[in-house]
């Protein structure tokens, strides 16, 4: 069977010790009263019970079961329906939502705390709300006054849920070929008329809420072609009434079917048709993509929360099994001699797997909640200048986050198969589904291929190197105060030279870039490696300095700190290397990857 124990003592670490959030957000006014470090670890404490009690037992049962399609009509798995319920009812939905429509008004930096928890527990169930939050973001952002009065009450108190539709058979990462089209609608007023076909839809249909706002990309009438011509529109399955009750049947939306899939079997992936179904303009017309960019900031930051929050349940099943598990000795002689054997945890290679897990974890989580408290600074800072970089620094983020703790998570549940030997291929144990599970954050919400483009086409030229600064100084400051302290050495010392080959790769992506674009594409993936690399290294290095400063001073759980001060050191000796390796391959240039004929493939 496996377990889930919400890794509560680190996420407080990285809050508290190593982050400060209190110190950085308290002072913010929107946060004045929400962002008191006792107010986190309330949430917190009861998010984790929730994950741990209410939408983990699902995991399992959820994933044997699926969802199931009848004529329109899709059922979520036993229990789904009474889990939502409460999770929407203690207002789960709404924590870092406008208290104006309802919501918590928490810093989002909680949210992405709970993300990462409900994710361990529950990927499939957490789509559900996060669909939801992603719809809540747009309307929030760019929907008339009309608008967020009608929606966002519903979708902040979860009895409607939201959806996001962009993709259609032929056209996923190129947008700029979607076809469905918005017309004007026989009924006149303000509403169009919605023609077009939508795949791959999640949460598309359920039976969990009363109603579902989906919101889907349309060209208007002799809108440009290509990204430039396409707009956002909100598109009820249920009309509202003007009391804001559910009215009648928006007729011309359905759900035509749900694919069959690898992984996340209890969240429904809808195709979606629109025939002449009634909808409204979101935003101006035309700018529907910017729209839906504008937030995915905060969405994709969302998908590296699957990335980790697998990652760490994988990890955790894989060290449970590995204390009890019993195959061969010791290298170094006898551990338990009154077994038969010792646990398979005496092992260099096992504690390799399950080191590089826990190393990942805890480094993706100070960055990833760095970002998270980046981004409520980038929001709600009252000073312009402030908000500005750290808008800098959270889009510069993004697809490193969005692709390494992705791509991480599907290794480390990997990692948790093997360790389980033959065991981890077999359903009852339950880990192989984190593979499973793990895949699909990898695909949605921009490949991480397109991430990694995204990095070096846009991110990394924008305002000549503008966006970069925010995360080079602050790495070379804290380089510079801590290059002297002998105890820092083994993390400070490889993490300068790691930085040196990142601004040096970095130096010449830009530069043989301008020259011909096909080099930087060449680069991207393996950069973009690098690049997360070194952030780890920085979030280790920072993370050993306040260990050690606890250490010293005899504060706290001594054990608790000598750990983090031997995980950087593993981090640093073990996963930073392989940054040297991706140096290389961003040396090696485009020629290896584009001089063959496509007829020799
Ligand atoms: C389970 C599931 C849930 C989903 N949920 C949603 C949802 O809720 N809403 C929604 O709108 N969509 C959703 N999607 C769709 C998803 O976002 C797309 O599948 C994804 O964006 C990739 O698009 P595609 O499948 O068309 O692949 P393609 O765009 O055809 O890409 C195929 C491959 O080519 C690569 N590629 C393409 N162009 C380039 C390029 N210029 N440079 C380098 N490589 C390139 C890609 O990285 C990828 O590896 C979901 C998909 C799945 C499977």
């Amino acid at each position: 069977m496996p377990i889930y124990n919400a890794p509560i003592d680190d996420i407080k670490f990285v809050l508290h010790d190593v982050l400060k959030a209190e110190s950085h957000l308290s002072t913010i006014s929107a946060y004045e009263d929400t962002a008191s470090a006792d107010l986190m670890d309330q949430i917190l404490e009861e998010g984790a019970k929730l994950c741990q009690d209410v939408l983990f037992p699902l995991n399992a049962s959820g994933d044997h079961e699926g969802c199931h399609y009848e004529n329109g009509v899709v059922k979520t798995p036993k229990g789904f329906k009474e889990a939502y319920k409460l999770f929407s009812e203690g207002g789960w939905c709404g924590v870092s939502a406008d208290p104006e429509y309802g919501g918590m008004g928490l810093p989002a930096l909680m949210n992405t705390v709970m993300q990462e928890m409900i994710c361990s527990a529950n990927m499939s169930f957490g789509m559900y709300p996060g669909l939801s939050q992603g719809a809540y973001e747009a309307l929030h952002h760019f929907g008339t006054d009309a608008q967020k009065q009608t929606y966002l009450p519903k979708l902040v108190e979860g009895t409607w849920s939201g959806t996001m539709n962009l993709t259609e058979p032929h056209c996923g990462t190129d947008l700029g070929l979607i076809k469905t089209k918005a017309e004007a609608h026989k009924d006149g007023g303000d509403a169009w008329s919605i023609t077009g076909q939508k795949i791959f839809i999640s949460a598309g249909e359920h039976d969990l809420t009363e109603n579902i706002v989906h919101l889907v990309l349309a060209r208007l009438p002799g809108a440009p072609e290509g990204v430039k011509g396409i707009s956002l529109f909100v598109v009820p399955k249920f009309l509202p009434n003007e009391d804001g009750s559910v009215g009648a049947r928006n007729e011309g939306v359905s759900c035509a079917s749900i694919e069959e899939k690898m992984g996340i079997h209890a969240n429904s992936t809808c195709v979606m048709v629109y025939e002449g179904a009634k909808g409204w303009l979101v935003g101006e017309p035309h700018k529907g993509l910017k729209a839906m960019f504008t937030m995915m900031n905060a969405a994709r930051l969302g998908v590296a929360m699957q990335g980790l929050g697998i990652a760490e349940i994988a990890y955790q099943n894989g060290v449970a099994y590995a204390k009890d598990r019993l195959q061969m000795r010791s290298l170094s002689g006898t551990k338990e001699p009154n077994k038969p054997a010792d646990p398979i945890i005496v092992h260099p290679d096992v504690r390799r797997m399950l080191l590089k897990g826990k190393a990942f974890n805890e480094g993706a989580r100070a960055l990833a909640y760095w970002a998270g408290m980046m981004l409520d600074i980038s929001e709600k800072h009252e000073d312009a200048d402030v908000r500005q970089d750290a808008e800098d620094l959270v889009a510069l983020m993004t697809p490193i986050l969005k692709a390494y703790l992705t791509d991480m998570g599907f290794e480390i549940a990997s990692e948790a198969v093997q360790v389980h030997g033959g065991a981890g291929f077999i359903r009852e144990y339950g880990v192989e589904q984190y593979v499973r599970d793990a895949r699909i954050a990898m695909i949605y919400e921009g490949t991480n291929g397109i991430q990694a483009l995204d990095l070096v086409g846009r991110k990394m030229p924008k305002g000549f190197g503008r966006l970069l600064r925010q995360f080079f100084h602050p790495v070379m400051e804290f380089i510079e105060e801590n290059q002297t302290d002998d105890k820092l050495q083994n993390f400070v010392f490889p993490l300068a030279k790691a930085f040196g080959k990142l601004q040096q790769a970095t130096a010449i992506i830009a530069q043989k870039g301008l020259k011909n674009p096909e080099e930087a594409g060449a680069a991207s993936v393996d950069y973009l490696r690098q690049f997360a690399l070194v952030s780890l290294a920085y979030m280790w290095a920072k993370m050993a300095k306040v260990a050690q400063e606890k250490i010293e001073s005899g504060e706290g759980d001594q054990a608790f700190y000598q750990e983090k001060v031997q995980i950087a050191e593993f981090f640093m000796t073990r996963m930073l290397p392989e940054a040297d390796a991706r140096f290389k391959m961003v040396l090696a240039g485009a020629e290896p990857l584009m001089q063959m004929k496509t007829e020799a493939f």
